[in-house]
């Protein structure tokens, strides 16, 4: 905890007369869990801590690499060469920045099995991920519990931005069904840049602080779509959930019954398979790290276990999840798996 005064550390937004003293206290009372730890998710926690959002949970699945640094604004050239888990790296770095709220990070990937229990407990919920598979999940978490979300996605210089409101606005069904799964581009195939990365986020948090701070009235209710290296803008009313919906109307929540599989792979990113067996293990990394010591190079934490041998290396945690890196093939990633870590 700090010795600045709440009055004077907030006080630019206490002067803002739409927020005001109540405002504030409000956002300082809020809790906002935070899905997904890339540009959009630390661009968003960040705004969020420096506004004095008084609990955040950070939940992110991935280590830092060096190609997040061009823009991932909370992680540094360190944070990349240790491999650092990006919720423990992002948690540190916002607990410099503002020492009076608290920061929770989990080092894990929200799926079905995890999803009601990672996001229980929040006013809010950003999402901050790159796949739609979480976002389906976190819609269905959204709509079955009754609790606002911020969807975001951005590629290249274009993205797509909006605050959704269980019972006031479409859920992320309603506005594009469940089709958006697969073939889309992602930041790994086609790029991005930071600014287009950062309007979103901005308008994320703007619309999550006109909630927290009981502001609804001025909530847009609206998609934001902006393509920055053709500067074009589009602001486009969300109108009304859709009587027949699947998922908001009939309450099927699809994406949550789908449960935990056996060994799942998923993908994520080029080149980078996530494998993860159906129960949490409780691994000892030590004992792993000396059994694979002989077969390659290892570097080891509390945290995770890195091994690095021929053209692959595999990233894994205590609770027996792992991250192959150098195949795109989900037979390889789970042989190596078997190989390595051996379940
Ligand atoms: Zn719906």
């Amino acid at each position: 905890m700090t010795d600045f005064a709440f009055e004077h550390r907030y006080s630019r937004q206490i002067r803002f007369r739409h927020l005001g003293a109540e405002g504030q206290a409000r956002i300082s009372r809020a809790r906002v869990a935070v899905v997904g730890l890339g540009a959009l998710g630390t661009a968003s926690a960040s705004q969020l801590a420096r506004a004095g959002v008084g609990y955040l949970r950070l939940i992110d699945r991935d280590v830092v690499e060096p190609s997040n640094l061009q823009r991932q604004l909370l992680y540094t050239e360190d944070d990349a060469r240790l491999a650092k888990p990006k919720a423990i790296a992002a948690r540190d770095a916002l607990a410099a920045a503002n020492s009076d709220i608290e920061v929770e990070a989990v080092v894990d990937d929200l799926d079905a099995a995890n999803a009601e229990q990672l996001l229980a407990d929040v006013d809010v919920v950003i999402d901050g991920s790159d796949n739609f598979e979480v976002r389906y999940l976190i819609n269905e978490v959204a709509v079955k519990h009754n609790l606002p979300w911020a969807y975001a996605g951005a590629v290249e210089a274009h993205g797509t931005s909006a605050f959704l409101r269980p019972g006031h606005t479409p859920c992320l069904v309603c506005l594009i069904g469940y089709g958006a799964r697969v073939g889309h581009d992602t930041c790994d195939t086609v790029g991005v840049i930071a600014p287009i990365v950062q309007w979103m986020a901005s308008f994320q948090v703007a619309e999550v602080l006109k909630f927290l701070a009981g502001r609804e009235d001025a909530l847009s209710d609206a998609i934001l779509q902006a393509d920055l290296w053709h500067t074009d803008v589009r602001l486009i009313r969300m109108g009304q959930p859709k009587p027949d919906c699947p998922c908001c109307a009939r309450r099927e929540f699809v994406a949550l019954g789908a449960g935990r599989r056996a060994l799942s792979v998923t993908f994520c990113g080029r080149q980078t398979i996530q494998v993860r067996p159906q129960h949490d293990a409780s691994l000892s990394l030590d004992a792993l790290a000396a059994r694979l010591r002989p077969l390659g190079h290892v570097r080891a934490s509390d945290a995770l276990l890195r091994f690095e041998t021929g053209d692959v290396a595999l990233t894994v945690f205590p609770n027996g999840r792992a991250l192959v890196h150098g195949t795109d093939d989900p037979a390889r990633a789970r042989a190596l798996y078997a190989q390595y870590i051996g379940m």
